[in-house]
C-alpha cells in the first residue's frame, strides 16, 4: 500500500485498486466539496475546468457499525444557551447523511479506516444532471471505465484531495449535441472529478453584519433563538480574515497575515502579466481601509505550488469551445461567511474578442503597413480588458457583488468607479471621425470599490462601535453620489433601474446610445477589405463586421430600462436616501426617440459597396454561433442581420413586465408615456406610408418592410404572453387591430400581417408567436 500522511490520510491499493481513507477523528467539523479539475469545455453545459461546488460542513459519525458522513444542518440554528432549546432545533429539521461505510479497522486511538472507493468513484459533481438539464441524451457512468486518479490525488496539511476519472457513456449520442461538437467520441465522455476536505479555519474570525447598501454576498441562516422582536434571518458578509499585527494601530496598518493570490502558470504572456496587475489594483483599496502598501498581494504561482491546496487563492486560466462568462467563486466557511479560497476562472476566449471588436472599429489592416505587437492597438485594448476583468473576478472572490450602477455614476472619462460593474469599451472619434480606443477601459481600482472594502475590511480600533463605523462609510457613501445597485435590478429585459445596466457608459443611457450610434456609424463606414489582414478569406470579413454591427446593443437596452424605468435605492429607514422615482416623463420620451433609432433603415441597412465585397462563405470558414442570422444560404444576408438587430430592441421593449409598468405609470401621472404611445413610436418607424421609396433605395424599403414585421410579431408575443395583465393584453389587441385597419391587403407584407393577426385572435392559446431573429448569443464583451 502507498500511504499519503497529513490532514486525513489515505492509503492506496494500487493492485486491487482501492481507495483507503483513514478518519483521526470522529464527529470533528471539516469542509467538503467538489471540483471538476478536467472539464467539458463546454460554456452551455457550464462544467469548466476548475468549477467547484457549494462548500458543505460535514462530519464523520459512528453508529452502530456504521461511519456515516453527515452535513448537518446549517440553516436552522439556535443561538439558545440552553442545551434543551438547542436539541429542540435540531430535532425540528433533518439532517442529510451523505455516505455510509463500514469499518476495516480502528486504531487504539479512536482512528477509523474505511474502504472510500466507492464513495469517490461516483458523480459527485452531478455531471449527469447537467447533461440531462442541456438535453445531451441518455449518459450513464460507466465504472468499468472509471478510476481513482492516483497523479491527483494528495493529502496536505490542511486538506485532502482525491480524483477520479469518470466516464459518462450512451449508445445513442444526441446529432449535433454540445458533447459532440467537444468530446472526441460523443459515446463516452470522460472528466475528472475531485472531491475535497479541507480543515474548518480557527477561531479568531468575528463576522460582520450585512448591510443591502453594502455591496457584498451575504450568507443567510435562521437563528430560532432570536427575540421575538428581532429577525429571524441572520445575515452576514462574506470575506477573508484579516486581523491588524496591533490591534492599537490607526492607519497604514500592517496585517498578521496578508492576502496572497496567485496566477495560474497555465496563462501565456502578455496576458499573465495583465492579470497580475489588474488583480493587484486590490491593494489600492485596502489601503484606503486602514491598511499598509502589500496588504493585498498577487504573485505568479510558484512552480512547485499545487493550484488545488486549500492555503492558496488562485485566478485560474480556463479553455472553451465558445467564448463565454468568466466568474469569482470561493469557498466559505458555512457557518461565517469567511472566504478561505478564492477560484477564479478566465475563459481564454473573450480578449480573442476584444481584440476582434478593436478590429472592427479601426479597420486597422491597410495594405503596406505592418502592425507590431508593441504598437498594436487592438492587443492594448484586449490587455486593458483583461487587466479590469482579472480585477472584476477577483473582487467577486473578496465577498463583492456586482455594482451595475457604478458606470452612471459622474465621473471622468479615465477615472475608474468600480471594477465591479460590467465595462462597455468607452470608444470617441478623434478629429478625423476614425475611432479612438486609447480610453476604451479605465485603470485602477474604482471609488466604489474602495467604498466596499472600507466597508467589509475596515478593523476599528477598540472602543469604537463597529455599527455606527459601519454605517457612517455607507453614509458618506451616499453623500458623495455612491450607491449599490446590483444583479435582478439590472438584468434585461424586464428590470426597472434607469442607472444600473450591463456594460454601458455614461450617466444618462439616452445620450449615450445617440453617441455610440455616432461612432459605430462611422466605423461602419470605414469598414472593408482593412478589417481583415491581406491574405485571410474574404468572407471573414462577415466575422469581424457582426461585433460591430451589433455595437450598440447593450447600450440600447441601457436606455430602453429608462421607458417605464423606475430610480429607486436600497433604502434602510432613517437613511435620507432618496424615495423611489418614476423616470421623468421626458426622460422617457428622449429615451424612447434615442431607441427608435435602432430600428431605423439608416441605421441597419449595410451600403451597397461593402455588401458587394462580401463573397460567400467558402469551404473551411463555415458560420458558428458568432455570424449573424441568413436567411439566403451561404451569401452574406442584409435584411436578416437587420432583423436580429431589430429584435434585440424589440424583446427589450416590448417586454411583459416593461408593459404592464408603462400602464401604471401612465395611471399615476398622465404626463408619463403610456404603452400606447411607445407601441406607436414603434410602429411609426417602419410604417407603410413611411416608407423611403427612393431610387437606389429598394433595400431600405426592404429593411424597413421586414423590421415592421417584426415589431408587429413582437406585439403578437407579447399579447401571447400568458401571465399578462388584461390591461397590456387590451392596450395591445386594440393596436394590433390599428395595425389590421391600416395595412392595405393589396400589398403582399400587409396582407402577410393581416393573416399573423387573425391567426393570433382566432385562438390566442393555439397560437404560436415567431421567435426573435437569432443574434449571434451570449454577450460578446461579457464576464460575470
Ligand atoms: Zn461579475
Amino acid at each position: 500500500m502507498q500511504h499519503m500522511r497529513g490532514f486525513m490520510p489515505l492509503h492506496w491499493d494500487a493492485r486491487k485498486g482501492r481507495l483507503y481513507l483513514e478518519i483521526p477523528h470522529l464527529d470533528a467539523d471539516f469542509l467538503y466539496f467538489n471540483s471538476l479539475p478536467y472539464g467539458v469545455g463546454s460554456n452551455d453545459l457550464g462544467l469548466d475546468r476548475g468549477q467547484i461546488s457549494e462548500p458543505r460542513i460535514v462530519r464523520f459519525e459512528q453508529v452502530g457499525a456504521r461511519i456515516l458522513l453527515v452535513q448537518p444542518n446549517q440553516f436552522f440554528r439556535s443561538s439558545a444557551a440552553d442545551p434543551a432549546e438547542r436539541l429542540a432545533l435540531r430535532q425540528s429539521f433533518p439532517e442529510s447523511v451523505l455516505a455510509g461505510f463500514s469499518v476495516e479497522a480502528q486504531g487504539a486511538d479512536g482512528a477509523v479506516l474505511v474502504d472510500a472507493t466507492d464513495f469517490f468513484v461516483r458523480d459527485a459533481h452531478d455531471v449527469l444532471a447537467a447533461l440531462t438539464q442541456a438535453k445531451q441524451g441518455a449518459y450513464k457512468l460507466d465504472e468499468k471505465r472509471s478510476a481513482i486518479a492516483v497523479e491527483g490525488t494528495r493529502v496536505l496539511p490542511k486538506n485532502t484531495e482525491v480524483e477520479v476519472l469518470l466516464t459518462f457513456a450512451t449508445d445513442a449520442p444526441e446529432h449535433g449535441s454540445i458533447v459532440a461538437d467537444v468530446a472526441p467520441d460523443p459515446h463516452a465522455l470522460t472528466v475528472h472529478e475531485h472531491h475535497s476536505f479541507m480543515e474548518l479555519p480557527g477561531p479568531g474570525y468575528t463576522p460582520r453584519r450585512f448591510d443591502p447598501r453594502s455591496g457584498y454576498f451575504e450568507l443567510t441562516y435562521r437563528d430560532y433563538a432570536a427575540p421575538l422582536g428581532a429577525p429571524l434571518n441572520q445575515q452576514w458578509i462574506m470575506r477573508h480574515r484579516l486581523i491588524k499585527k496591533d490591534a492599537s494601530c490607526t492607519n497604514a496598518c500592517v496585517a498578521a497575515e496578508p492576502i496572497q493570490y496567485y496566477v495560474d502558470r497555465g496563462a501565456p504572456e502578455p496576458i499573465r502579466g495583465a492579470l497580475v496587475e489588474g488583480a493587484r489594483w486590490w491593494d489600492q483599496a485596502f489601503q484606503a481601509a486602514g491598511w499598509a502598501p502589500g496588504t493585498f498581494r498577487v504573485d505568479i504561482l510558484p512552480e512547485d505550488a499545487d493550484p488545488m491546496d486549500a492555503r492558496f487563492n488562485i485566478i485560474q486560466w480556463v479553455h472553451r469551445y465558445t467564448r463565454g462568462w468568466s466568474y469569482g467563486p470561493s469557498i466559505s466557511d458555512p457557518r461565517t461567511g469567511e472566504i478561505i479560497k478564492g477560484n477564479v476562472t478566465l475563459g481564454s476566449l473573450r480578449g480573442r474578442q476584444d481584440y476582434l471588436i478593436a478590429t472592427a472599429l479601426l479597420s486597422p489592416y491597410v495594405t503596406g503597413k505592418v502592425i507590431k505587437p508593441e504598437s498594436d492597438p487592438m492587443l492594448a485594448m484586449a490587455l486593458a480588458r483583461t487587466r479590469q476583468l482579472a480585477a472584476h473576478e477577483t473582487g467577486h472572490t473578496l465577498g463583492l457583488a456586482h455594482n451595475f450602477a457604478a458606470s452612471a455614476f459622474p465621473h471622468a472619462p479615465d477615472e475608474s468607479v468600480s471594477v465591479m460593474d460590467y465595462p462597455h469599451p468607452w470608444i470617441i472619434l478623434n478629429g478625423d471621425g476614425v475611432p479612438d480606443l486609447a480610453h476604451a477601459y479605465a485603470v485602477n481600482i474604482g471609488r466604489w470599490d474602495k467604498v466596499a472594502i472600507d466597508y467589509g475590511y475596515r478593523q476599528f480600533p477598540a472602543g469604537v462601535d463597529e455599527r455606527a463605523g459601519l454605517d457612517a462609510i455607507l453614509s458618506d457613501a451616499t453623500k458623495s453620489g455612491l450607491y449599490f445597485i446590483s444583479d435582478e435590478d439590472a438584468r434585461p429585459p424586464g428590470s426597472a433601474h434607469p442607472n444600473a445596466h450591463l456594460w454601458d457608459n455614461g450617466p444618462n443611457a439616452a445620450e449615450e446610445l445617440l453617441r455610440i450610434m455616432k461612432v459605430r456609424a462611422a466605423a461602419l463606414a470605414r469598414f472593408g477589405e482593412n478589417a481583415i489582414p491581406m491574405g485571410a478569406p474574404l468572407a471573414q470579413l462577415e466575422d469581424t463586421l457582426a461585433p460591430l454591427y451589433l455595437m450598440h446593443r447593450y447600450q440600447t437596452e441601457a436606455a430602453i430600462k429608462e421607458i417605464g424605468g423606475l430610480d429607486y435605492r436600497f433604502q434602510l429607514r432613517g437613511d435620507g436616501q432618496m424615495n423611489s422615482a418614476i423616470v421623468d416623463a421626458a426622460e422617457q420620451r428622449k429615451a424612447l426617440r434615442a431607441v427608435l433609432g435602432t430600428l431605423s433603415p439608416e441605421a441597419l441597412t449595410l451600403p451597397e459597396t461593402l455588401l458587394k465585397i462580401l463573397p460567400p462563405r467558402p469551404p473551411g470558414l463555415e458560420r458558428t454561433r458568432e455570424s449573424l442570422a441568413s436567411s439566403t444560404g451561404l451569401t452574406f444576408d442584409p435584411i436578416a442581420a437587420a432583423e436580429s438587430a431589430a429584435d434585440l430592441t424589440l424583446a427589450v421593449l416590448f417586454e411583459p413586465h416593461r408593459a404592464a409598468r408603462l400602464i401604471e405609470y401612465n395611471a399615476r401621472a398622465g404626463a408619463n408615456p403610456s404603452l400606447g404611445e411607445v407601441i406607436e413610436g414603434v410602429l411609426a418607424v417602419n410604417r407603410p406610408s413611411h416608407r423611403q421609396t427612393g431610387s437606389g433605395q429598394g433595400l431600405f424599403a426592404e429593411v424597413q418592410s421586414a423590421v415592421y414585421a417584426r415589431s408587429v410579431e413582437a406585439l403578437l408575443r407579447l399579447a401571447a404572453y400568458p401571465k399578462d395583465s388584461s390591461a397590456v393584453r387590451a392596450v395591445v389587441l386594440s393596436k394590433l387591430d390599428q395595425v389590421k385597419q391600416r395595412s392595405d391587403p393589396n400589398s403582399a407584407m400587409e396582407a402577410y400581417l393581416i393573416y399573423r393577426i387573425d391567426r393570433f385572435l382566432e385562438d390566442p392559446e393555439k397560437f404560436q408567436p415567431a421567435p426573435p431573429v437569432e443574434a449571434p448569443p451570449g454577450m460578446p464583451i461579457g464576464d460575470d
